[in-house]
């Protein structure tokens, strides 16, 4: 098996992120935490490839449509609809239109449980509801409530897999194998080494 300092994950500074110049706060939050950047890059993605990017997990669209319903009647509202897959195709169209309207970041970090980690530092999906100290909760403000009655996607500055097995397959499909890269970083013996000899003169 793997160790689990190898775990990689994809993380996407969506088009606010970008715009609120908020790109090395998000990047520093990631790395501040012992996770290492071994992929970055820049582009406008397309309509087709975030319409991929969603549909990789073909669980998505239940679950994301659940969790909505769940922060609706949690917050004792109505949902705009009962059916997940019906509120799943209206969210779908407006992340077309979100992740498409100018460039976004693509980062692969690599470390311990790096999947956990970052969906930790990242926050819940809603702003409103995600917890202070996170990215979501603490850079900016949306709501289900309020990205529904507008008609487009909740802004909340990052994309983070899912799972261990929903990152693979992202970066696959943001990644080049050549654009990952294999290097150490000085900081992670007292990340990870065993003995921690070699400290004192
Ligand atoms: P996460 O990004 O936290 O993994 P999901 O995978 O459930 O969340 O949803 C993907 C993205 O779709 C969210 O980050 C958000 O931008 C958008 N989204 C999710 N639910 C809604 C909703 N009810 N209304 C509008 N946009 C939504
Ligand atoms: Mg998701």
């Amino acid at each position: 098996m793997a160790h689990p300092k190898t775990e990689r994950t994809l993380v996407l500074i969506k088009p606010d992120g970008i715009q609120r110049s908020l790109i090395g706060e998000i990047i520093g939050r990631y790395e501040r935490a012992g996770l290492k950047l071994v992929g970055l890059k820049m582009c406008v993605p397309t309509k087709e490839h975030i319409e991929k990017h969603y549909t990789l997990d073909p669980a998505w669209r239940q679950v994301t449509g659940e969790k909505t319903i769940k922060g609706y009647e949690s917050k004792g509202l109505t949902p705009p609809s009962r059916d997940p897959i019906e509120i799943t195709a209206r969210i779908l169209a407006g992340l077309k239109k979100y992740l498409s309207c100018g460039p976004v970041v693509a980062l692969a970090l690599q470390g311990a449980h790096s999947v956990a980690i970052v969906r930790k530092i990242t926050g819940g999906t809603e702003p409103l509801t995600s917890d202070v100290g996170t990215i979501r909760g603490d850079f900016v403000l949306d709501s289900y409530q309020m990205s529904d009655t507008d008609g487009r996607a909740v802004r909340n500055l990052v994309h983070a897999s899912g799972s261990v097995k929903e990152a693979e397959a992202e970066l696959a499909h943001w990644f080049t194998k050549e654009e990952l890269m294999n290097y150490r970083l000085i900081g992670e013996q007292i990340l990870y080494d065993v003995n921690l000899d070699g400290l004192l003169e």
